[in-house]
């Protein structure tokens, strides 16, 4: 049964309520479990289990170090195009933003991956919108032809598709998937997704699956926090990983915890999680699912970031740019707006300006370059590993 099916009987309303009234003893009780349920889950994001905060924050870093070690791996997304056919209310690569977009070259696309090798990078996330029209699925397999030649891990946050239009990319040498469900909320989902193919809520539900059918071996999910209810979503992310961990049992399966950004379109979150909040969240998680890879991006301010470290996080983006051509500059020549799939000229003004760049998708909290990023983490006692994770442990 896929999880869009498991879904449906979840009862997410009473896991909230239970979560909403949860009390000191039942935060003990849960954190005395070997085993953590969802129903312990719940308890253990509990507004009850906030004032056990550092409790919970010290079993996740036990449990985090025993696991994993005293180390960080780093990636970086290459966005290969701002193009999208879909209009989701929080992204600034909404089909109906007026933005500067592009979708880079092969060219384009090997010099970006030479910056970021450069870097020290090895783990790439090519991240692109949604546009069959400009990043078709020839064009996404070729570009992660080229970039297996040299990059070492390559996974992919594209548009979701069928598992017959993943395994050409498997084939090609991608070994992970990330995609976000954004929100749990069926209802909050119809309203942020109103135009595209991602208005289909259990289609994207099931992308992770269909994945792994195809051969990926990395799995990324997650919810973008600042839609729905913190809780409701952490619970149905939580209930998530359950499946996968039994459906999906030969991937690794990491969470990330994006909370939203500013972006073109200018949206204003719908609900806030505080950083306590997603502290609490992050070890809920670990305790839940010591082997799990939680990850964090520069959506987070450094300070933060820096707090997060020893608390479970195992991977951590730097010095990201969410722009395609965002390291070189590349793909600046071919800036355009794009009106019902068309290509039309950039405004006057951006067309030859050497500044002008295409349109980020959110704008990122944590500038800091990649090196001073990973002398952060060495200073806080921590590895920064460029390099795949599996190779890392058996080198
Ligand atoms: S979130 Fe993804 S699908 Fe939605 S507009 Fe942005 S790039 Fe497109």
């Amino acid at each position: 049964m896929p999880f869009s099916e498991h879904f449906d009987s979840l009862p997410l309303e009473s896991l909230v309520r239970r979560s909403n009234q949860s009390t000191s003893h039942a935060v003990q009780e849960s954190l005395s479990r070997s085993r953590v349920t969802l129903e312990d889950f719940a308890t253990l994001i509990s507004p009850a289990a906030a004032a056990s905060l550092e409790t919970l924050s010290r079993l996740s870093q036990r449990m985090t170090q025993q696991r994993f070690g005293k180390v960080i791996r780093l990636f970086a997304p290459l966005y290969l195009s701002n193009e999208c056919i879909n209009n989701c209310q929080y992204c600034g690569f909404s089909r109906d933003n007026a933005i500067l977009r592009v979708t880079l070259t092969l060219d384009d696309v090997r010099r970006e991956a030479e910056a970021l090798l450069g870097q020290g990078f090895r783990n790439i996330l090519l991240v692109s919108g949604e546009h069959p029209k400009f990043v078709s699925d020839d064009y996404l397999r070729s570009c992660v032809s080229l970039l297996h030649q040299t990059v070492p891990g390559v996974s992919l946050e594209i548009g979701p598709m069928e598992t017959t239009g993943y395994r050409p990319l498997v084939q090609a040498g991608a070994e992970g998937l990330v995609v976000y469900q954004e929100t749990y909320d069926p209802r909050i989902y119809g309203e942020m997704h109103t135009a595209g193919p991602k208005r289909n809520f259990a289609w994207r539900m099931d992308t992770a699956e269909r994945a792994y059918a195809a051969g990926f071996r990395r799995l990324g999910i997650g919810a973008l926090y600042g839609l729905g209810d913190w809780r409701l979503e952490a619970i149905s992310v939580a209930a998530h990983v359950q499946h996968l961990l039994r459906h999906c049992w030969k991937a690794q399966i990491t969470i990330s915890m994006p909370r939203l950004r500013p972006c073109a379109g200018e949206f204003e979150p719908l609900t806030h999680m505080t950083d306590r909040e997603m502290v609490q969240a992050i070890c809920a998680f670990r305790i839940m699912f010591p082997d799990v890879g939680l990850v964090l991006s520069t959506r987070e301010p450094a300070r933060l970031r820096d707090g997060l470290i020893p608390l479970g996080i195992t991977l951590m983006s730097a010095g990201s740019h969410t722009e395609p051509g965002g390291y070189t500059g590349a793909g600046r020549d071919k800036l355009h707006l794009t009106e019902h799939g068309r290509i039309v000229a950039a405004p006057s003004g951006s067309a030859g300006d050497p500044q002008a760049k295409a349109a980020e998708q959110f704008n990122i909290a944590d500038s800091r370059s990649p090196d001073e990023v990973a002398l952060a983490i060495r200073r806080l006692g921590y590895d920064p590993v460029w390099k795949d994770w599996d190779s890392a442990l058996v080198e």
